[in-house]
């Protein structure tokens, strides 16, 4: 597993956002599977970054969040973009297959709902329209009765 599989999203784009801005102060290649290297918060301060892209869980920060615990945080995200930048756009294209991926399934599952509701009878729809009234969610049934039942 790489270091940003097992990053979360939340510190993958923060750490995203502190290469784009910068933060990494310096860094100095350890061996070819580790750095250190220096990076800057928001507010100025400095935290010591390690991080072993062979052993990501090696990886390690000096910040409140990462401090003795086993976590990648947003400095060591940091860190890695800056050492590695072909990273960046490697992770954007995955999340831009993703999204397109997803869009295609839910197309797909249009489809076939679509494919369904065609081959029912009247009956069956009118069976299946009221039952989604009367359990669908709330609003379903508000707007149904606003809309169209004069009391
Ligand atoms: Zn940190």
């Amino acid at each position: 597993m790489g270091l940003i599989d097992i990053a979360s999203n939340n510190s993958t784009w923060r750490g995203l956002d502190y290469y784009k801005e910068n933060r990494v102060i310096n860094y100095s290649k350890v061996n070819d599977n580790q750095y250190e290297g220096v990076v800057s918060n928001s507010n100025g301060k400095e935290y010591d970054v390690f991080m072993d892209i062979e052993h990501p869980r090696r990886s390690k920060c000096n910040c409140p969040h990462a401090k003795d615990r086993r976590v990648i945080c947003k400095h060591i995200v940091a860190l890695y973009f800056t050492v590695f930048p072909d990273e960046v756009q490697k992770l954007l294209k995955e999340v831009e297959e993703a999204e397109k991926e997803y869009e295609e399934y839910e197309k797909e599952i249009e489809k076939k709902l679509i494919k369904y509701i065609n081959s029912m009878s009247k009956d069956e729809l009118r069976q299946t329209v009221l039952e989604l009234l009367y359990d669908g969610p709330e609003w379903m049934y508000d707007r149904f009765i606003r809309d169209n039942i004069e009391y």
